[in-house]
């Protein structure tokens, strides 16, 4: 089954032509790492997805649901996203941080909404943190809670922009390791990041994106081994 069908997408900001023309679809269960340089359109490019971003061409099918002004609620209900900023409520506690949302978008019972919660913070390791605010937090517990948050609406589709980008380097594991939980569980994903051995472990495929183009994607053993684009040889030299 295909969860997300990206056709001919293009993307202004003004005069400046960010997307030039992006094709891309993704299978239930497939996880797609997208790498290439700042500036490339990466995070543009997640944003019209769930339509955080207007585009000027292409569509995006969600499930074969062309995706619009007039269903994305709905849709986006099913679609998680993680940013490299956190985003959590500051003034919420973890628990109220995660059944928020499915209380009010999903009239979840409130019993309900806090069993799942306690759940989900044991799956990413941070029950005993469940009445904290999120500025007691560190970077990765923060990350981790809003993976756990998105979580909470069981998306059929996670869409991560650079999770660990904003975090000091000896907590970027702990937030790697659940995303790579999650992968193996069957989620299915799109994640941009720098992150190129972990792009190389939890990837089905690899998406190399340059100045608004998809410019090479495979397998993450033919990408990282042996690119065939002079541009995604460049690029990964940086991370060698
Ligand atoms: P990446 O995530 O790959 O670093 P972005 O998608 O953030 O790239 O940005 C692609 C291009 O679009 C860049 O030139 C960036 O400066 C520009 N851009 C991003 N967001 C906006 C915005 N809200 N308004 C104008 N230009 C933007
Ligand atoms: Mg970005």
């Amino acid at each position: 089954m295909t969860v997300l069908k990206v056709e001919d997408l293009h993307k202004y900001f003004g005069k400046l032509y960010v997307l030039k023309g992006i094709d891309l679809e993704v299978k239930k269960g497939e996880v797609i790492s997208i790498i290439g340089p700042s500036g490339s359109g990466k995070s543009t490019f997640l944003r019209c997805i769930n339509l955080l971003e207007e585009y000027q061409q292409g569509k995006i099918y969600f499930k074969g649901e062309l995706i619009t002004h007039r269903n994305i609620n709905r849709i986006r209900s099913s679609i998680g996203m993680v940013f490299q900023q956190f985003n959590l409520f500051p003034h919420l506690s973890v628990l109220n941080n995660l059944i928020l949302a499915p209380m009010k978008v999903k009239n979840m019972p409130k019993d309900e909404a806090v069993e799942k919660a306690r759940k989900l913070l044991e799956r990413v390791g941070l029950i005993e943190k469940i009445n904290e605010k999120p500025g007691n937090l560190s970077g990765g517990q923060q990350q981790r809670v809003a993976i756990a948050r998105a979580l909470m609406m069981d998306p059929e589709l996670m869409l991560f922009d650079e999770p660990t980008s904003a975090l000091d380097p000896e907590l970027v594991k702990e937030v790697l390791d659940v995303i790579k939980d999650l992968a193996q569980s069957g989620m299915t994903m799109l994640i941009v990041t720098h992150e190129m051995r972990f792009a190389r472990d939890v990837s089905d495929r690899v998406v190399f994106m340059d100045d608004g183009r998809i410019v090479e994607m495979g397998p993450p053993e033919k990408i990282f081994s042996n690119p065939e684009n002079e541009r995604t040889r460049e690029f990964l030299e940086h991370f060698l």
